[in-house]
């Protein structure tokens, strides 16, 4: 993938033509790979993993890892092109590429010389798939009360503990374990890289969900579980730090795998409403609820540009910009489901019916509003972030 430049200074509001191509690139894919499949992937609880690889070959396998270490290169507002667009084929399988996208990024980001050399080659290929490894059954959204321990022992590490809610969990290569090796608190965490063939590693039962069906979701059971110090990405101490800059990122992602589910949902709408009749007219006939399409897509644009500048300014880390893509995530994800909602109310009760695949979108789209930070938590981070400003 060539690398892409930033929204021209002269126009900020216009895509340059190499961004266009992109989020068209990425459409096509979703139109022709992800969509067709996309119901049954969620009736019958499939994780594709060989089309998720197929993205690799597109350059979506280190989207934003530095053209350096082998990735795209791209910019933060290039992946929320990409994940929006990919989301209009299956929100769960682009939300599970973010979350692969996110540990490569943070192994280039925070990674040292030798461990770019042995990890990223097989990330950026999705030779390896990766899953991200913070929450635990006792600590959600206060993750920085994780217990977890990592002992050093030598010049190795033993990892004891239960991640919970792991995205991916049993089928992916590589974990990113938060864990903790000093005192309480943020500052007791550190970060390891763990594969999946680890001694003591073990995964719980998939866990029966309202959506994302399309990727599995398990505990993670580390017992005893050894790895090399050389595998601790960042210094210790630094692991609490690391996960929250990379969910920066997946949260821009989130929310525009959230607008790609309530577009796809919108233009399923507005088709539906040309041939869908009542009273003798056609339902886009009726004032109302051509108010109610206009009102969904304006929705849609205020939260995509908002996001847009979110994702511009984590690219020029913007000292706000953390607390920018907090409000981002809520405003994408919260939007995205409300506008996918109201696509389901517009097909009447054909809308609840799975083969017409709005129901879906809405089951997929409702948990973007609790992970990553529940959208309660990021009105935390925005808060905090105006109070300390005082
Ligand atoms: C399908 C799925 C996939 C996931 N994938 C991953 C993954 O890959 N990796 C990973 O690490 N985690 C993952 N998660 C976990 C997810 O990030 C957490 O569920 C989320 O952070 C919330 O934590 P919790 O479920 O423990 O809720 P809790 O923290 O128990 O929160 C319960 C409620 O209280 C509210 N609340 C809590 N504290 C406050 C506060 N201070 N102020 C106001 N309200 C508050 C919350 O917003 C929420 O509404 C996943 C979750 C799901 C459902």
């Amino acid at each position: 993938m060539d690398a892409v430049t930033e929204i021209d200074p002269t126009s900020p509001f216009e895509l340059s033509e190499a961004q266009r191509a992109i989020a068209e690139m990425a459409r096509a894919f979703a139109d022709a790979r992800l969509a067709p499949h996309a119901l049954d992937w969620d009736e019958r609880k499939i994780f594709p993993l060989d089309v998720i690889r197929e993205t690799a070959s597109l350059g979506m396998g280190g989207i934003y890892v530095r053209e350096a270490s082998g990735g795209s290169g791209l910019t933060r507002l290039d992946a929320a092109l990409i994940f929006e667009a990919l989301a209009t084929g299956c929100p769960a399988i682009a939300a599970y590429i973010s979350i692969h996208n996110m540990v490569a990024w943070m192994i280039d980001r925070y990674g040292d010389q030798s461990q770019r050399d042995r990890f990223l080659p097989d990330l950026v290929s999705m030779k390896t798939l990766a899953s991200y490894c913070l929450t635990e059954p006792a600590s959600g959204s206060d993750a920085a009360a994780l217990t977890t321990r990592a002992q050093p022992d030598g010049d190795e590490y033993v990892l004891d503990g239960t991640k919970q809610f792991i995205s991916g969990a049993g089928e992916t290569d590589l974990y990113l374990i938060m864990a903790r090796t000093g005192g309480s608190g943020a500052g007791g965490v550190s970060c390891f890289i763990v594969p999946r063939d680890a001694a003591g590693l073990s995964f719980g039962a998939n866990e029966r969900k309202m959506g994302w069906n399309a990727q599995p979701t398990r505990q993670v059971v580390l017992d005893a579980v050894r790895v090399p110090a050389a595998n601790r990405l960042g210094g210790v101490g630094e692991g609490f730090r690391i996960a929250m800059s990379g969910l920066d990122g997946g949260r821009l992602n989130i929310g525009a795998c959230s607008l790609g589910g309530a577009q796809k949902a919108l233009e399923a709408t507005i088709a539906y409403m040309k041939q869908r009749t009542a009273f003798g007219k056609r339902l886009d006939e009726f004032q109302a609820l051509q108010f109610r399409l206009a009102d969904m897509a304006t929705e849609l644009e205020a939260a995509r540009v908002f996001l847009w500048y979110a994702a511009a300014a984590l690219d020029r880390r913007a000292p706000n910009a953390t607390s920018l893509c907090a409000m981002a995530k809520r405003v994408a994800t919260d939007t995205g489901f409300d506008v996918a909602n109201q696509a389901l109310q517009l097909h009447g009760g054909y809308g609840y019916l799975a083969d017409y695949g709005i129901e879906k979108i809405v089951r997929d789209l409702r948990v973007h509003q609790i992970l990553e930070g529940t959208n309660e938590i990021m009105r935390l981070i925005v808060a905090r972030g105006l109070i300390a400003d005082r």
